[in-house]
């Protein structure tokens, strides 16, 4: 399973992109290949979604619905919302088995398609807007303002007590699905500002070291996950309902018990916080 630390394979070329006739002849070369976005950000896979089902585009290039995405190996990699036959899945499913660039061109694909979807209009004026730099921007032709997708930070928190318990909890809607805590940072704040007080909402726990652990992209619909572990102070958990139905520290042991039981389950393999609880388990969280 990627980690998402290392450069990606999927050239952006941001140096390039700005020129239409230059995206445009990459829609006509031999090796250029086409994803299918649907209304939903799912795309387009084989049986059993293993692998992105993509194909050589076989239509005229349009500018304005066809997306650039970027160069695979030197391969020119575009994505265009459609409504599509066969198997759809999107990354909360399938995104464990895809390959680390299949992953990166899978997770661009559902978040441009999802912002050209919702924000068609200029976000100053109320404008129209065309498509410019191969998809990845929009400019007004009213004002005359270039506008790009916008990415909502939210924290992922691992807490463990000084025995080594994890922190684990869910909302009543999750059933019986227990995960490491998260929220959105908030307009003004650090990313270690919304830890403590994200934590000290859901659970009144205090924390003291915070260690970075990695990001993830989660487009559903633009969210980047930023996974910390952290170390509580103090162990009473007081839980706000708002915000979440239950809460309880897990030690090995009892965690693999309860899941052995059936009475909980675990976040889905392609989310970092399934990452997360797993290094725990293992013994590799980095505190
Ligand atoms: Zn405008």
């Amino acid at each position: 399973m990627i980690n998402w630390a290392m450069p990606s394979d999927l050239d952006r070329v941001d140096h390039h992109r700005a020129s239409p006739e230059w995206v445009a002849g990459l829609w006509y070369a031999e090796d250029a290949k086409l994803l299918i976005v649907d209304a939903e950000s799912r795309f387009s896979t084989n049986a059993g979604g293993s692998k992105l089902r993509m194909a050589k585009p076989s239509m005229e290039f349009d500018s304005q619905r066809h997306r650039l995405l970027g160069l695979l190996n030197g391969s020119p990699i575009f994505a265009v919302e459609e409504r599509a036959d066969g198997e759809m899945h999107d990354l909360r499913e399938v995104g464990f088995q895809l390959t680390d660039s299949e992953l990166d061109i899978a997770a661009t694909a559902a978040a441009l398609t999802h912002w050209h979807r919702l924000e068609p209009r200029c976000p100053r004026c109320g404008g129209d807007t065309i498509v410019i730099n191969g998809g990845i921007a929009r400019h007004c032709l009213a004002c005359g303002l270039d506008h790009f997708p916008r990415t909502d930070p939210a924290v992922i928190v691992a807490v463990i007590d000084d025995q080594d318990r994890l922190l684990l909890g869910g909302k009543s809607a999750w059933g019986n699905r227990v995960s490491v805590l998260a929220g959105f940072v908030e307009t003004g704040e650090s990313l270690e500002q919304a830890i403590h007080r994200e934590i000290g909402e859901e659970v009144d726990i205090t924390l003291s070291e915070l260690h970075y652990y990695g990001s993830q992209p989660w487009p559903f619909p633009r969210s980047l996950m930023l996974a910390f572990f952290a170390r509580a102070i103090d162990t009473d958990i007081n839980i706000d309902d708002d915000e979440i139905g239950y809460a309880d520290w897990y030690t090995r042991d009892r965690l693999s018990a309860r899941l052995e039981a059936g009475e909980l389950t675990l976040p889905g393999r392609s989310s970092i916080a399934s990452r997360m609880i797993q290094a725990w388990r293992d013994g590799e969280a980095p505190i």
